[in-house]
């Protein structure tokens, strides 16, 4: 029975935390390799991934701890560099988890690619002739991957929308797909370009684009959850969430913040599962503008018994095929992991882990503020970066740096001067 409450964990040796992970996951003990640096992706692997390949950038890896996700507990893997985020997304999951956890929902996992046509003499009709080859234009599509038909994918529908951009009016076709588990950009793109030229003849312009959309509109996952006004700290504190929500709700300049937040999560997931970082980013920051504003993804209030209700509601292009996620031996530990079988229930989980990161966050904003938490990790990194090598000597450079409220590299290399001049 997996058990994804862990107390005392930053107290643990990574040999204990593997062991807890191994018991409370699918993981077993032989896939920690994946993520050892002497037994990660190899060069070799890597050479095939990318050109001009020269080397490998190892980023930390971490679990995320607490997290319940409509009933089910799960260890969430996060590869981030920033300090903070894993405990500060484990520490909500845990306030969640007292009252009954993250709920969460997904659309189909549906896509869309784009078509443009220019130079059409009369893009209103031409808009109609496209949708009368409608049954055309989605079997020459589905021809294309069968083996997406056959898994239950496949297009569902064209849409044609046109553009009033500086040059001239343009006709765009859309191919709505439904890509099951793949991120799905190969496969739409594919479709797109097999039927470019045919989109052209019966709309009589000439296609030029033919790929995706980022805007993931059509691709959403939902997580919501419950945050106990007694465990945030009062109901004062749950008030000044919501407060500082709305800010963020109604002012760009606060929401770009409060969306990084969430992001902090939701990317470090998309990452260790050897996702596209940048479509998720891409497609999370073009529905942040859909009313015209950029504005904050997620919902805060208060409610009826007082305590903080969260949700959160965005595009989410992931994918367990296709990319590097089945090439990339650390992406496939991390969706072994989570014991995931769908790119839906991965896209479900990492909205539950962006909420918990933007309440973990606001929290910390509407109390004590960032600088003291961030302060002591960063103090550790500052103190390796002045020459301080094994634990004892980290964490006297850094609680002396923390103390003194100076985490400065100057004062890291006099600390250590003296510790190791008085012989300690
Ligand atoms: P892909 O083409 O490698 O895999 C998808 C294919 O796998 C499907 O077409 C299908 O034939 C097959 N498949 C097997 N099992 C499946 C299942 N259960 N569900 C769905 N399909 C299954 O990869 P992709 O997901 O189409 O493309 C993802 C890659 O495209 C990523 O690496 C991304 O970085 C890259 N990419 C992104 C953009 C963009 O975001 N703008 C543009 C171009 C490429």
């Amino acid at each position: 029975m997996v058990n994804s409450r862990i107390p005392g964990l930053k107290d643990l040796t990574l040999e204990e935390r593997r062991e807890i992970v191994a018991a409370n996951s699918p993981l077993e003990s032989a896939d920690f390799a994946a993520w050892d640096p002497a037994t990660a992706l190899t060069l070799d692997q890597a050479d095939h991934m990318i050109e001009n390949v020269v080397g490998v950038l190892p980023i930390p890896v971490g679990f995320a701890a607490n997290f319940t996700i409509n009933g089910r507990d799960v260890l969430v893997p996060m590869a981030t560099e920033e300090p903070s985020v894993v405990a500060a997304a484990s520490n909500a999951a845990r306030i969640a988890r007292a009252s009954g956890g993250f709920t969460t929902s997904s659309s189909d996992p549906i896509m869309r690619a784009q078509i443009q046509l220019v130079d059409v003499a009369d893009p209103e009709a031409a808009r109609l002739r496209l949708f009368e080859a409608r049954d055309e234009l989605i079997a020459t599509a589905n021809e294309q991957d069968p083996m997406l038909v056959t898994l239950g994918g496949g297009v569902r529908d064209i849409e044609v929308q046109l553009v009033e951009a500086r040059t001239q009016t343009y006709v765009v076709l859309h191919l709505i797909v439904d890509v099951r588990d793949a991120m799905g950009a190969n496969a739409v793109n594919t479709m797109a370009e097999a039927l470019a030229e045919r989109v052209g003849e019966i709309a009589q312009g000439r296609a030029i684009l033919r790929i995706l959309s980022n805007k993931a509109d059509l691709r959403l996952a939902r997580a919501r959850a419950v945050f106990s006004a007694e465990q945030l700290g009062g109901e004062h504190i749950v008030d000044d969430i919501v407060h500082a929500a709305a800010l963020a709700e109604a002012d760009p300049y606060r929401a770009a913040t409060h969306n990084k937040g969430a992001t902090n999560g939701i990317i470090a997931v998309v990452l260790a599962t050897g996702n596209d970082t940048r479509a998720v980013e891409a497609g999370i920051h073009s529905h942040a503008v859909r009313d015209g504003r950029y504005s904050s993804l997620t919902k805060f209030e208060k409610d009826a018994n007082g305590d903080l209700v969260a949700s959160l509601e965005v595009p989410m292009a992931v994918g367990l095929v296709g990319g590097a996620t089945k090439v990339h031996p650390g992406a496939q530990a991390a969706v072994k992991m989570l014991g995931v079988t769908t790119a839906s229930e991965l896209a479900e989980v990492i909205a539950a882990v962006g909420l918990a990161q933007n309440v973990a966050g606001l929290r910390v904003l509407a109390t004590e503020g960032v600088q003291r938490g961030h302060m002591s990790l960063h103090a550790r990194n500052v103190a390796v970066s002045a020459g301080a090598t094994t634990p004892e000597e980290i964490t006297a450079v850094a609680t002396r740096m923390v103390s003194e409220k100076a985490v400065r590299a100057e004062r890291a290399a006099e600390i250590l001067e003296e510790l190791r001049r008085d012989g300690r």
